[in-house]
């Protein structure tokens, strides 16, 4: 039926980018949050004068994860213990994903230092040694509620529960009995990390009516805590991030990454101010247990630290010169071809009709209608991708209507037109976040601010936009053969007028 084989021939390999390019996306999505990155040079924070917390005989740590500035308000325990010592701005770094915030956290070390930046739902291997805190602190006891991988990355003496997927028959009853007695008892340095809010947060949302119980449920869980440690106890009581109404975390946001850190406790003074940086406040366990942070650590003592806050320039990596030139000039190129294929005879407005006007039109419908995605957002994640579709199916429908009217005459120039900008954006979008070796194999970690959160939506785009293209060429070609066909000269716009 299809006559022309050339058109057999892209419809072919549109058909192919359909299935190739979805397959990328999942391979992306694997690397995002399965892949390590290599370590990089750690930041320089704003230096100022200002000393570190003396030694303490008993320090306890108490992370509450998931839990934002507003939530921590509403928590009358943690309040009550930010109230009688340092109530300060905790600026988690990027990304904020629970692992590697700890792995900062405890190491005094960023995200971009250690190179662990997502690593999900698996213990870092091997686990934070000498250089981390807790290995520096004999009898160091960490117990967590839930997702025993994060604690068990860190090098405690005494981790519990044991490392698997599941947490042991009958945790959930004893967990906070044992963190209590730990707590109470005569370790030096005691860690315990409180995981419900977080579960909440991705099964049910921060909006939903069951965040608020929960959290009321973790404080009272810090309330016993508190009330059980020793009365020369220093308390550290923070989160790791917070979470979006709809449930979800990862993301750059400040509002998602600057959390709250209380200090309490003998030879902590009262008093406010930040955000610090998570290796900040590294640093203050790690003077208050007698541990020493890497050379390379950018943590300073923590008067200096509330001193000089910190702010987005100084967290946020930035991206390398070389991929972002890279990125300009594929799409620079993608452009100039576009402006070739779309340039149309007669009026000007018939050149800019066709230009892919589809694609600005499906990533403005994918916010308007599912949000702008990011890190935090879980549809980035999904392997269908369901949401990205219904949120950019628009921008599909005007490129359908774009081929069908260029399919009769110049379909080859219409697909470049149509085409050759938004997959070169989609690329040049992989090769900013370091992600376009995973084209040859390679087993980057393409996690950067900003871009990364588009990666999932851009690739999931193009592979739709190829089985758009594919499905028009085909139905035009069939309806080209098949359909009534007219001598030539008898079609009206070839009729002489009357
Ligand atoms: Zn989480």
């Amino acid at each position: 039926m299809i006559r022309d084989a050339a058109r057999a021939l892209l419809v072919g390999a549109l058909a192919l980018g359909f299935y190739v390019i979805a397959e990328l996306r999942r391979d992306v999505i694997a690397a995002v949050v399965g892949n390590d990155a290599a370590p990089t040079a750690g930041p320089r924070f704003p230096t100022a004068e200002g000393a570190g917390l003396p030694p303490a005989r008993a320090v306890r740590v108490v992370l509450v994860d998931g839990a934002g500035l507003d939530t921590s308000r509403a928590m009358p325990a943690w309040d009550a213990l930010c109230a009688r010592g340092l109530d300060l701005g905790l600026d988690a770094g990027f990304p904020t994903v629970s692992l590697p915030v700890q792995l900062a956290l405890w190491s005094g070390r960023t995200q971009q230092q250690t190179g662990v930046l997502f690593h999900s739902g698996k213990v870092v291997s091997p686990p934070l040694g000498a250089a981390g805190i807790p290995a520096q602190v004999p009898g160091s006891i960490a117990i967590a509620e839930s997702h025993s991988y994060i604690v068990h990355s860190l090098g405690f003496a005494d981790t519990r529960p044991p490392l698997a997927k599941q947490v042991p028959e009958g945790w959930p009853g004893r967990w906070v009995d044992e963190a209590t007695a730990a707590v109470a008892g005569p370790a030096r340095l005691v860690f315990v990390h409180v995981l419900r809010l977080d579960t909440v947060g991705h099964r049910q949302g921060k909006a939903s009516a069951a965040w608020p119980t929960t959290a009321a449920e973790a404080d009272a869980i810090l309330a016993r805590l508190i009330a059980a440690g020793p009365a020369d106890a220093r308390w550290f009581v923070l989160s790791d991030h917070d979470h979006l109404a709809g449930g979800g975390h990862g993301s750059e946001h400040r509002a998602i990454r600057v959390v709250r850190a209380c200090l309490a406790g003998p030879g902590v003074r009262t008093g406010g101010g930040g955000p610090i940086h998570v290796t900040d406040l590294a640093r203050a366990i790690a003077d208050s247990v007698g541990a020493t942070l890497p050379a390379d650590s950018p943590a300073r003592p923590l008067e200096a630290a509330i001193a000089a806050p910190v702010d987005d320039d100084d967290v946020l990596p930035r991206l390398p010169t070389d991929r972002v030139i890279a990125a300009w000039l594929l799409v620079l190129a993608a452009a100039v071809a576009t402006a070739w294929a779309a340039r149309r005879r007669g009026p000007w407005w018939r050149t800019a009709l066709a230009l892919p006007w589809w694609w600005p039109v499906a990533i403005g419908s994918l916010v308007l209608l599912a949000g702008a995605p990011s890190l935090s957002t879980p549809m980035i994640y999904k392997p269908r991708g369901l949401d990205l579709v219904q949120g950019f199916a628009p921008g599909l429908a005007v490129l359908a209507v774009a081929l069908t009217l260029a399919a009769q005459t110049g379909w080859r120039r219409a697909v470049v037109a149509q085409l050759a900008l938004p997959v070169a954006g989609t690329l040049a979008v992989l090769i900013v976040t370091g992600g376009v070796s995973i084209l040859w194999g390679g087993a980057p970690c393409p996690v950067v601010p900003l871009w990364t959160g588009w990666l999932s939506p851009l690739l999931l785009m193009a592979s739709a936009a190829s089985g758009v293209a594919a499905l028009v060429l085909l139905a035009s070609a069939v309806l080209a053969a098949s359909g009534p066909s007219a001598p030539p000269g008898t079609r009206r716009s070839e009729r002489a007028a009357p």
